[in-house]
């Protein structure tokens, strides 16, 4: 990681060169994960999909996370905090909970206003016409974390 090249960049976005390591931690050049996807290419998974809206966050296309959400929660806007670092991702599982339907949950690791934090999130996602779209997330370490199936934590 060139942090001297990521720090005090302000402005959005922030493309990574194709060599560079994809945002998303996947160990693989973005040029090979997510850029294909920010450029139009449709994932082949909801994991796929999550990790290059992970990679969005990051890099600040607002756009591609418009355009990757549900239109049925879908907000008016995604406007990048300047102050937000996203650090990593670590994927946690992926569940196939029916033949278009799917969630993944995942922690992303950030810097807010010099302090760190973690994002715990179970992230529901559907396929329409072959296209898989984010749709919403449940935080469970605002629950009790572990205690319930993660189907369970999308009643109500
Ligand atoms: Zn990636």
């Amino acid at each position: 990681m060139n942090r001297k090249r990521k720090s005090h960049r302000v402005g959005w976005p922030r493309w990574p060169h194709e060599s560079d390591a994809c945002p998303c931690g996947s160990l693989l050049a973005y040029a090979a994960c997510c850029r294909p996807l920010h450029a139009g290419a449709l994932p082949d998974s909801a994991v796929a999909l999550m990790r290059s809206r992970y990679s969005a966050y990051v890099i600040g296309i607002e756009p591609y996370l418009l355009a990757s959400w549900h239109h049925s929660t879908r907000p008016p806007s995604v406007a990048p905090d300047p102050s937000l670092r996203w650090l990593g991702l670590e994927v946690k599982r992926q569940i196939e909970t029916g033949p278009d339907t799917a969630i993944v949950e995942f922690v992303a690791r950030y810097r807010l206003a010099g302090r760190g934090g973690r994002l715990h999130e179970v992230s529901r996602f559907v396929r329409e016409a072959g296209r898989w779209y984010y749709r919403d997330g449940k935080f469970p370490e605002c629950g009790e974390p572990g205690a319930a199936p993660a189907g369970a934590a999308f009643s109500g």
